[in-house]
């Protein structure tokens, strides 16, 4: 259905799926959009706000994914892990409800929210599932917020548009024999006339099953070192593109995860995205950024597996009791739920820092650090808690345990966040 949604002066034409609406989330929505509330607690109220406090639009935003990631993608889960493939209608939905383009600005057809939301988003869908979390969280974190932040004119109103509505992207920097040392990469791109040459070949690209659009990092001149590095816009159907086979992985299964293979690709010149050179700068700040979003995601893990766990030690019975009701458990779960909000604190706290336009890297990468430790720990304990049947797949609890493993490799291992973090002491002393 066609719906008005008001904001400030403008008036928009939104298509939102009958179902969404069932629960008055569109006509909350319409309220949100034209009360200026958020303007309103992040001016005056945000110094005392509790961290969970949210805007109208974040909360009703954080409500439609709830409902939509139960109805519409918890019913296809294991059938997506199972077959290592995302539902072609899950990602028409997600671009359908504006979760492709968060925070993408109206005028080029995004939904226009915050990071916050972002964030709420990531946590949300990963309750449900991982996968479906990383795929939204790499085009909001890294590929949309890198084509706002650098995008000419030209590049903005060609991409933002279709990243909003229909294109996917990848995030292209580590390689075979560059990981952790990802500056060391070997991707070359050699000027003629008014376009690059790029040879050389990528490793685990998230999304590269499906994406339309690929920002690859390359170094345009390698005598200079990292700060060669540069960041190119490759559109799928470049000549010279070989995207390889998915990876067979333990978890995240339905996200696609590739090799990618780049043999003479001719890439024009207007297709840098920002400035030669500074591709190594880009990436740190996305991934500074996008470091929020996999805590997100670790920490909706959590809770997701939390909950779908404890309802069943509510209900399991031995020595004639509910086995939430022995204090050996009860002092598991308790400790395990505290681990978990300590994790949401953190991760609000950083998104709220980088919101706030403050510094966050430190905050980032305690977060991420922290909330994929927890995810590991609860999905761990979650299992146990469940006896012999949390180890089978006839419970979600097992894909939880495969899917948690990830959060302390991608976008920095937890060796590099704490490398980091120690950076940060190191200074402060
Ligand atoms: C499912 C999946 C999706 C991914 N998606 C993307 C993507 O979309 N785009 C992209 O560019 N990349 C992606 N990656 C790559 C990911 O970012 C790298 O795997 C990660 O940075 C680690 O690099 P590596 O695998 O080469 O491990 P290595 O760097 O070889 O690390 C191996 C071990 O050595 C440790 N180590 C390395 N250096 C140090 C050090 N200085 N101090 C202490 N310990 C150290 C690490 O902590 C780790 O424990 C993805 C990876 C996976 C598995």
């Amino acid at each position: 259905m066609a719906v008005l949604v008001r904001r400030g002066a403008q008036t928009l034409k939104r298509s939102i799926p009958r179902w969404v609406t069932t629960s008055g989330t569109v006509s909350n929505l319409s309220k949100r959009f034209s009360s200026g509330a958020a303007a309103k607690v992040y001016k005056n109220e945000t110094a005392f706000a509790p961290l969970e406090t949210f805007t109208e639009e974040e909360t009703m935003m954080r409500g439609m994914v709830q409902k939509f990631a139960q109805e519409r993608i918890a019913p296809l889960v294991a059938t997506m892990d199972a077959n290592s493939k995302m539902e072609q209608s899950v990602i028409r939905e997600l671009f359908e409800l504006g979760l492709m383009g968060i925070q993408i600005d109206q005028e080029f057809g995004g939904t226009g929210a915050s990071f916050i939301s972002s964030i709420l988003v990531i946590e949300e869908l990963a309750k449900v599932d991982p996968s479906v979390s990383v795929f939204c969280d790499i085009q909001n974190t890294l590929i949309n917020t890198l084509f706002v932040n650098l995008g000419t004119e030209e590049q903005k109103s060609y991409y933002l548009p279709r990243l909003a509505k229909e294109m996917v992207g990848s995030f292209c920097l580590s390689e075979a024999e560059s990981g952790s040392d990802a500056f060391s990469l070997r991707t070359t791109a050699e000027k003629h006339k008014d376009y690059y040459i790029i040879n050389g070949s990528k490793m685990w690209i998230s999304n590269a099953e499906h994406a339309g659009v690929f920002l690859v990092m390359a170094n345009a001149n390698p005598s200079s070192g990292y700060k060669g590095i540069t960041c190119f816009i490759v559109p799928r159907d470049t000549e010279g593109l070989f995207i390889g086979k998915k990876e067979d992985k333990l978890g995240l299964r339905a996200s696609s995860t590739c090799p990618l293979t780049f043999e003479n690709m001719k890439i024009p010149e207007s297709n840098i995205l920002g400035q030669l050179g500074q591709g190594y700068k880009y990436a740190i700040s996305m991934l500074n950024e996008g470091r929020i979003g996999i805590a997100a995601q670790m920490l909706g893990l959590a809770q997701g597996c939390f909950d779908q766990t404890i309802p069943y030690t509510k209900q399991r019975v031995q020595f004639g009791k509910k086995i939430f009701e022995f204090q050996g458990m009860q002092h598991q779960i308790a400790h395990v739920a505290t681990q978990i909000e300590a994790a949401r604190l953190l991760t609000y706290n950083a998104a709220r820092l980088r919101e706030a336009g403050q510094p966050f890297i430190k905050q980032a990468c305690i977060a991420k650090y922290y909330a994929s430790e927890v995810a590991s720990l609860t999905a761990s304990k979650c299992i146990e808690w469940m006896g012999g049947v949390g180890f089978t797949k006839d419970y979600p609890i097992e894909k939880y345990y495969r899917d948690c493993k990830i959060g302390s490799i991608y976008e920095g291992t937890s060796n590099i966040q704490l490398s980091t973090i120690a950076k940060f002491i190191h200074d402060e002393y």
